[in-house]
């Protein structure tokens, strides 16, 4: 199996290291990474500009863009193969609920909807936001590892991917795996107000809401419950169920 790994985390990341080499016991692990963290860019393309991809001494690709352009350009011209298998990860805090919207985690996996297989991303969810240990992503790889020795045996539509998010805690302290939908958050906290060095307001974005839908079927409640929250994601942002009271609405205009 080949199997092309890359984050939002940037190539330096522990996470990301964790997981190539827990993934190496299974396959050919390549991995494509941006050169410097880009959490937070979702699934931006850089279009205004070249993108060089650089190889590292230990074989990675730093790449000088976002999550979704090393993903793009490995499976659209740098690597003279087709991946089986595409993972995103370890990120270091987790992406739950409306969190995915923003995640390059997520969007690293989800470029990878056209080669027609399941795509993969992977954080772990520490107690702090930026918290995230060594340990703990060895677990997180170790629990990979299992999902993907069973890989064969799992059948999803085209264009879905798998949203897993692993509590930190030692392994044996995981209590196992959980399919999940995604929680949603409430308001982010407020923006922060600051002063520049040449006295101009500048604001920083504020930290992610608090759980505002955490019901138990939510990936909020298993990570918070020491499970493993598996999520499948679909690509298609269609309300469906809008699609008919739209429709009238358009008639009667
Ligand atoms: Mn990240």
């Amino acid at each position: 199996m080949r199997i092309l790994v890359s984050n939002d985390d940037g190539v330096l990341a522990p996470g990301l290291a964790a997981l190539a080499d827990a993934l190496a016991t299974l396959g050919e692990v390549t991995v494509v990474a941006p050169e410097s963290e880009r959490s937070g860019f979702s699934n931006a393309l850089s279009l205004d500009r070249p993108l060089r991809p650089v190889r590292q001494a230990n074989g990675y690709w730093a790449v000088n863009g976002t999550p979704a352009d090393c993903v793009h350009l490995a499976l659209n011209g740098l690597l003279d193969f087709e991946p089986d298998l595409v993972v995103s990860g370890i990120n270091s805090g987790a992406n739950l609920g409306d969190d995915t919207l923003y995640s390059g985690t997520v969007a690293a996996a989800m470029e990878a909807r056209f080669l027609g297989k399941t795509s993969i991303a992977v954080s772990l969810a520490g107690p702090g936001a930026r918290n995230c240990g060594k340990d703990g992503y060895a677990a997180a790889a170790a629990t990979v590892v299992r999902l993907i020795e069973g890989w064969d045996r799992l059948q999803l539509p085209n264009r879905t991917l798998l949203n897993v998010n692993v509590p930190e805690r030692p392994l044996q302290d995981i209590r196992g795996f959980k399919v999940t939908r995604l929680g949603h958050r409430g308001r982010a906290k407020d923006v922060m107000t600051l002063e520049d060095p040449r006295g101009r307001e500048v604001y920083w974005i504020g930290i992610a809401g608090e759980p505002a839908d955490a019901g138990e079927d939510t990936d909020f409640h298993a990570v918070h419950e020491g499970y493993v929250s598996v999520t499948p994601l679909q690509v298609d942002l269609t309300r469906h169920e809008a699609l008919q009271d739209v429709s009238r609405w358009l008639k009667d205009l």
